[in-house]
């Protein structure tokens, strides 16, 4: 199983959900089988409790994210609420053995049960087939909710340095979403932000293996240099998704930037490159 996190900087909102189920729409056709995980570092076991304003998504039936069925509808694929993971499921499910004395009476800690659960959790689930087909799918696109530095999301994030450590860098591919301003009537495209939000990222011990940059307008080349060198990630490995009318145009923006290219170079899976049918 190959895994590709999707992380978020700078701000919440930012498209996350959108480039990770667009990443998944251009690996699957390049003929991957491809699933999800949705990660959201809230303490409700699922959105059924949650206002609908303050999620400001509307999915109440089947009480999961809207990202869920972003993926579904991008994916064509369908997922399972298991495939959608909280803070408040994985407490639970670590309190629920606590309960069972499945740790023999140990001190129950959050490294390394907490983060334990939720390594098991996403291995378990990624390779459950979502497509219909037969057998495990090939890859599975991770979408860390929240922005990279929050309290809420360390014991996922040090979860996640686990896992790629344990699966190796072939298996693993960081995608760190970030913000590009423009700053006043000069109209610079600002990297600073990007800059700390992947410093931050180090700190924790990831290491992004591709920026995706949001902004405004398409990037200049003189910011995509910048970037590459302050954030030491390889120019060609620097995506930009600018605003667009329709989210749709998302995943053709990405091939047409070889996305499938780096990040299946990362996977070390180049013998199945394709260029992407997405018309
Ligand atoms: P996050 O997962 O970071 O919270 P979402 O993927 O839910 O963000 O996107 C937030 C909002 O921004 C959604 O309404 C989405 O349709 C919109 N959006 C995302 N990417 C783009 C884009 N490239 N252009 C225009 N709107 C976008």
């Amino acid at each position: 199983m190959k895994y590709v996190l999707v992380t978020g900087g700078v701000v919440s909102g930012l498209g996350k959900g959108v480039t990770a189920s667009s990443i998944g729409v251009v690996l699957k056709a390049c003929g991957l089988r491809v699933t999800s995980v949705k990660i959201d570092p809230y303490l409700n076991t699922d959105a059924g409790t949650m206002s609908l304003l303050s999620m400001g998504r509307f999915l109440s039936w089947m009480m999961v994210d809207l990202d869920l069925g972003n993926y579904e509808r991008f994916l064509d694929i369908t997922l399972t609420r298991d495939n959608n993971i909280t803070t408040g499921k994985i407490y639970q499910s670590v309190l629920d053995k606590e309960r069972r004395g499945d740790y023999l009476g140990k001190t129950v800690q959050v490294v390394p049960h907490i983060t334990d659960a939720i390594k098991n959790w996403i291995e378990r689930v990624s390779t459950i087939s979502v497509d219909g087909k037969d057998g495990p799918p090939d890859i599975c696109v991770i979408e860390l909710g929240g922005t990279v530095g929050d309290i809420e999301s360390m014991p996922f994030i040090e979860a996640l340095r686990q896992l790629s450590f344990s699966i190796g860098k072939d298996n693993f591919c960081l995608i760190h979403v970030s913000l590009i301003p423009v700053l006043g009537v000069v109209g610079e495209q600002k990297t600073k932000p990007t800059q700390h939000s992947v410093r931050e990222l180090r700190a924790l011990g990831l290491t992004p293996d591709l920026l995706v940059c949001r902004s405004a307008q398409p990037l200049r080349e003189g910011t995509k240099e910048k970037l590459s060198q302050f954030c030491h990630v390889p120019a060609g490995n620097i995506l930009n998704i600018h605003d667009v009318p329709n989210i749709w145009h998302v995943p053709l923006l990405l091939r047409n930037q070889n996305a499938h290219d780096a990040i299946l170079k990362q996977l070390d899976c180049l013998s199945i490159a394709i260029t992407p049918n997405l018309e």
